[in-house]
């Protein structure tokens, strides 16, 4: 693996270690690519304060000091800079605007929650509700045919525990939406590693069998990880499982 294009920085509130710090260990770790993505802001009402992603005033500051680093080391590694947005109808075209004033080489989409932060439910919270489900594929498939993101970061971040036909059918809208508009799948190596319901066995040998595209993404909270696909025990086995390879499926260093 030789690019990770989701990697966070402490302004979200829940990640640790210093911009230099991921960049070292992914040079460190044989990157030749690494793209900052952290939470993105979201300008919502002055009234709802996010405490998982930084202040709108705080882009300033995170693209000086990552365009800084990417000069200082650009012989060894290139740095990019973008973010992880949720996309949300109400805020999205302001959001963009606001964000495009600054450096901005790509951004990720990270359907966190639907239909938004301020209104909405979290996607990772376990649910029967297949209404839900259906909400955060509609959501989800929205923001794709927005055609501002690189890939979708955690396609299956919903954590539908009803009938797996049910998740299935609904799903592969997602899988046929990557497929028609071009835009790779990421397969989480956080949620690995956590044990989290993502990445699932279920979707991926859906998406792998529908011919979808795949990008692996570190989505590391700590520099330490910052890791290589056989670094994290299993997870090897998970891709071979799925029918995701190199060579065939996984899209690595690739131009934005
Ligand atoms: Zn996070
Ligand atoms: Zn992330």
């Amino acid at each position: 693996m030789l690019a990770n294009y989701h990697t966070h920085t402490p302004r979200c509130n829940h990640a640790v270690g210093s911009e230099r710090e991921y960049i070292e260990n992914a040079i460190k770790k044989g990157f030749k690519i690494l793209g900052f993505s952290d939470h993105t802001p979201q300008p919502y009402p002055p009234e709802f304060h996010s405490n998982i992603r930084m202040e709108m005033n705080e882009v300033e500051d995170y693209t000086n000091t990552l365009e800084k680093l990417r000069d200082e080391y650009k012989k060894d590694i290139e740095i990019l800079i973008g973010y992880e947005v949720e996309y949300t109808r109400e805020y999205f075209s302001y959001l963009l605007d606001y964000l495009n004033q600054y450096p901005l080489d790509y951004i990720i989409q990270g359907q966190h929650f639907v239909p938004n932060e301020v209104h909405g439910f979290y996607s990772g919270a376990e649910t029967l509700d297949e209404n839900k489900l259906k909400a955060y594929v509609d959501c989800t498939i929205e923001g794709m045919k927005t055609g501002y993101f690189t890939y979708l970061a955690h396609p299956d971040l919903i954590n539908y525990a009803g009938p797996t036909k049910i998740y299935r059918q609904h799903m592969k809208r997602i899988v046929q939406a990557s497929v028609d508009l071009n835009i790779p799948l990421e397969i989480n190596m956080q949620g690995f590693f956590l044990n989290r319901n993502y990445p699932s066995d279920t979707f991926f040998s859906l998406a792998s069998s529908m011919g979808a595209k795949f990008v692996l993404g570190c989505d590391s909270h700590n520099p330490k990880d910052v890791l290589q696909p056989e670094d994290i025990p299993d997870f090897v086995e998970f891709l071979e499982r799925n029918n995701i390879t190199y060579g065939d499926n996984i899209i690595d260093l690739r131009p934005i």
